[in-house]
């Protein structure tokens, strides 16, 4: 049953043919058998799960159900504050960190009955793209364990791919959601920056960060979207407009929409099976009656220096917290302040956050402001006005989520660059505060690969749609590892 999606389990669980714990016991079984390969939790809290599937159990007996995802076990990223409960971000430095408060989006949560099975690993701050960078263990791909998940939400996408959740929660900086989805063949959405709220997201780039769903469908994606979306006062950046019921934009119809593939991300660089793969679903959705626009973004190609600019700035200023003095670990070799600060942060933090840390405090440096990060925030409103051209042609832009499918453990830890150059797809969006899904839309041997769709500002509904009637019509979502 575990196997199985949310909203089917939904059903299941209300006409009484499982209980939640049953179903959190086969979740938990399931991780008993996997994990050991997998790696994809930092936390499992099987008790307090146990507990709260008895709760939701007799919740359903008494008709009394909070939501669709009543009873339904969930997997919550390392670097959301949960109370009482450990809260690394797959850092040394906050290994030893327990919240005393939640998140906005983990209270959403629990209204809505959903069992939370444990914190997902992930990349050290959500400084990555292949959980490789994690300071507490590695996670690996479900469909070949010599592969990486994706990342930095690697341990989110690959507990849904192997059933070691049923859904999950990630973050998104620069393609954090999407691609890890696009690795493991799940279903990973990032929303409009400001339509979930952040308060209590370990911040990592906060003009960047936004938090969203991994699932198994289209479906799920829907219904935890409509669970984590909404304004709150605690997040100054999350914006006061009404939650459509994301359900009702599941609607199998893409007859006259206007589909744009962008040209820049179908060319060089972009492995043959993933243009082959993206090729199809251009002609899948000609077939379902969409009119195909080919759209240029000549300002994607400075996206990721751009990016590599903005969110280590933004990061080396979010990161200065961490001393050793509040919270989190504290270095024992120390005889003064100063030595204290820099050994804390010294052995706290791994290699690639010391990099961006580093970067950031160059480009934000007196001399240097003006060249790197002022120059940045400027092109960043130039890529912003690609989107606003190409929106004004389409209704929603189709690309490849990545531009490979999951590369192996090892190969890109040397080279720094390449490992950048990997969120090409990704990142723009970020940089627009817009909103896209990755769906699995084909193979290449037995790897998944992610088709990504964009949409405007607060239009979730139209991407869903065509993402919907995308996996109504083609078979990719239900192979499994
Ligand atoms: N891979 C990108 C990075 O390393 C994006 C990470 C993210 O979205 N959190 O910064």
């Amino acid at each position: 049953m575990h196997t199985k999606t949310a909203h089917e389990l939904h059903s299941l669980l209300t006409n009484k043919e499982i209980s939640s714990l049953e179903l959190i016991e086969a979740v938990l079984a399931q991780i008993d058998k996997s994990e050991g390969e997998i790696q994809a939790y930092v936390t499992v809290t099987k008790e307090k799960a146990i507990k709260q599937a008895k709760a939701a159990d007799e919740r359903i007996k008494a008709g009394k159900s909070l939501s669709l995802l009543d009873g339904i076990p969930i997997a919550v990223k390392d670097n959301m504050c949960t109370k009482g409960v450990l809260t690394t971000c797959a850092s040394k430095i906050l290994a030893n960190y327990i919240p005393p408060y939640d998140a906005t989006v983990v209270t959403k949560i629990k209204e809505s009955g959903a069992v939370m099975v444990g914190k997902a690993n992930m990349d050290e701050f959500a400084m990555g793209s292949s959980t490789e960078n994690s300071g507490i263990h590695l996670t690996h791909n479900p469909w070949d364990t010599k592969r990486v998940p994706g990342g930095s939400s690697g341990g989110s996408a690959a507990a849904v791919a192997s059933n070691e959740a049923i859904l999950a929660t990630g973050s998104d900086t620069g393609g954090s959601i999407r691609q890890p989805a696009s690795f493991c063949g799940v279903v990973g959405m990032k929303p409009t920056y400001g339509r979930i709220s952040r308060y209590g997201l370990v911040a990592f780039a906060s003009s960047l960060d936004q938090i969203g769903p991994l699932t198994k469908d289209v479906t799920d994606a829907a219904i935890l979207l409509n669970i984590l979306s909404g304004y709150d006062a605690k997040d100054s950046t999350s914006v006061n407009t009404p939650v459509p019921d994301y359900r009702k934009a599941l609607v199998d119809d893409v007859a006259k929409m206007k589909i744009g593939y962008i040209k820049e991300l179908l060319g060089k660089g972009v492995d043959k099976d993933v243009k082959d793969s993206i090729k199809q679903a251009m002609k899948k959705f000609e077939e379902l009656g969409a009119e195909l626009i080919e759209i240029s973004m000549p300002t994607f190609e400075y996206a990721v220096a751009t990016y590599y600019l903005i969110a280590p700035a933004e990061a080396s200023s979010n990161l200065a917290r961490y001393d050793g003095v509040k919270y989190g670990h504290r270095s024992k070799e120390a005889k003064d302040l100063i030595t204290m600060y820099s050994n804390t942060r010294e052995e706290g933090f791994g290699d690639e956050v010391k990099r961006r840390i580093m970067i950031g405090t160059y480009a934000l440096s007196a001399g240097y402001y003006d060249a790197y990060y002022l120059k940045a925030l400027k092109v960043r409103t130039l890529i912003k006005q690609d989107f606003e051209k190409a929106f004004a042609k389409c209704d929603v832009l189709i690309s490849p989520t990545c531009p490979t499918p999951a590369f192996k453990i090892g190969e890109k830890t040397a080279d720094p660059l390449s490992m950048y150059l990997s969120d090409i797809a990704t990142i723009p969006l970020n940089l627009a505060g817009l909103p896209g899904i990755s769906i699995p839309c084909g193979f290449s041997q037995n790897l998944p690969i992610g088709l990504q769709i964009t949409g405007k500002a607060f239009d979730e509904e139209t991407i869903l749609r065509t993402a919907f009637a995308f996996e109504q019509n083609t078979e990719w979502h239900k192979r499994r590892p």
